[in-house]
């Protein structure tokens, strides 16, 4: 029987390459980190995403600015922004499907997609060669470096994937004896669906890695994993047989912006909260105009001085993308806040249940 083959597509550092490779192109090979401005190193927040130079410095997301700019004071740092995300990632999607078996692209995030490519494998004359390909299309189409894992399902496609990065190719498969071999070493965690917590309940057993699991039956899996046990079962040998279904054309759920301030502001400092929820409400508008979007649900999120985060909603009868609506509701929402007496650090607006804007009505309105 004709094997069957998917491929996992994962951009590298995604964020980081968008900027170093189509926003900024005079930062390509350098070390980049996309998060909040590291000012001399007294900055605040967080970087969310480091280029591999700068992971080689020792930065990665999710790290303190001020600590990654003690480590690499030469690093570019950029405030990035996600709207260019969004459209690279349109790019490359759009280069998966031309190679996908029937245009099938299931988007598994914003930077990584899984494809069927039975067909294409066989007129490429095999995975490596059609995974080549592939990374080579959308380096030279979108700018992009990105790895590539293929294997008989998804499951596998997206272990072989980490294997090899950046600018990887990982072939698995499709013997089933190929497939458990591969996996056998490799610890329980590099299954997309094992999380840290379930890491450890594994460990607590003397379970870490896939090959003690490929020894074992469901039965003696049970106490360690109860209901999950036969699902580990098969991932562990390798075996998924989830069709790979398109998710369709990508819909904008939400848009959001926040603000991390340098100091933490006074409770009493209301309207330049107020002031700041309506620049970032006048951004939010002024794209969901360009985007002929409309919104319903409104969130703020605010966090305080002890890093104490709550976001609140209102949902409203009609859509709008009306600035000053937005801005509205951003404050009535912000002022009815309970924590009263804490300083605040942080505050975001988020608008969800978009819809599209009828284009007549965008017109009549805004013209
Ligand atoms: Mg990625």
């Amino acid at each position: 029987m004709k094997s069957r083959w998917i491929m996992h597509v994962d951009m590298d550092a995604f964020f980081a390459s968008v900027e170093q490779y189509r926003n900024h192109p005079e930062l390509a090979g350098r070390p980049v980190c996309v998060g909040h401005d590291p000012k001399g190193g007294r900055g605040r927040g967080v970087v969310r995403a480091a280029s591999y130079e700068a992971r080689a410095k020792g930065i990665h997301a999710g790290m303190p600015v001020s600590q990654a700019y003690h480590l690499c004071p030469d690093a570019a740092f950029i405030p990035g922004e996600f709207e260019s995300y969004s459209v690279a990632s349109d790019e490359f999607m759009d280069i998966l499907h031309e190679y996908a078996d029937g245009g099938r692209v299931r988007r598994a995030s914003i930077d990584e997609a899984y494809i069927e490519v039975t067909e294409g494998v066989e007129v490429f004359g095999g995975p490596r060669n059609l995974a080549a390909w592939i990374q080579d299309s959308i380096w030279h189409e979108a700018n992009l470096p990105c790895s590539v894992g293929a294997a008989p399902n998804m499951s596998v496609a997206k272990v072989a994937t980490g294997m090899n990065k950046p600018r990887g190719i990982t072939i698995v498969g499709p013997e089933p004896s190929d497939i458990m071999k591969f996996l056998e070493p490799l610890p329980v965690t590099a299954l997309n669906g094992i999380g840290r917590k379930t890491a450890e309940r594994l460990e607590k057993f003397g379970i870490t890695t896939l090959g003690q699991i490929q020894r074992m039956t469901i039965s003696e899996l049970w106490p360690a994993l109860g209901r999950g046990s036969p699902w580990l079962f098969q991932r562990a040998r390798g075996i998924d047989e989830r069709p790979l279904i398109d998710n369709g054309p990508r819909v904008r759920k939400s848009m959001s912006k926040d603000r991390t301030f340098l100091e933490d502001v006074e409770p009493d400092a209301v309207d330049y909260i107020h002031e700041v929820l309506g620049g970032m409400c006048g951004k939010i508008g002024a794209r969901l105009q360009k985007k002929a979007l409309k919104f319903k649900t409104v969130t703020v999120k605010m966090r305080f001085s002890d890093y104490s985060t709550i976001q609140r909603s209102r949902s409203i009868p009609v859509e709008t993308n009306n600035s000053d609506i937005l801005h509205r509701l951003a404050v009535e929402i912000f002022d009815q806040r309970e924590e009263r007496e804490k300083s605040i650090r942080l505050v975001g607006v988020k608008v969800s249940g978009l819809s599209e804007a009828s284009e007549q009505l965008c017109l009549t309105e805004y013209l």
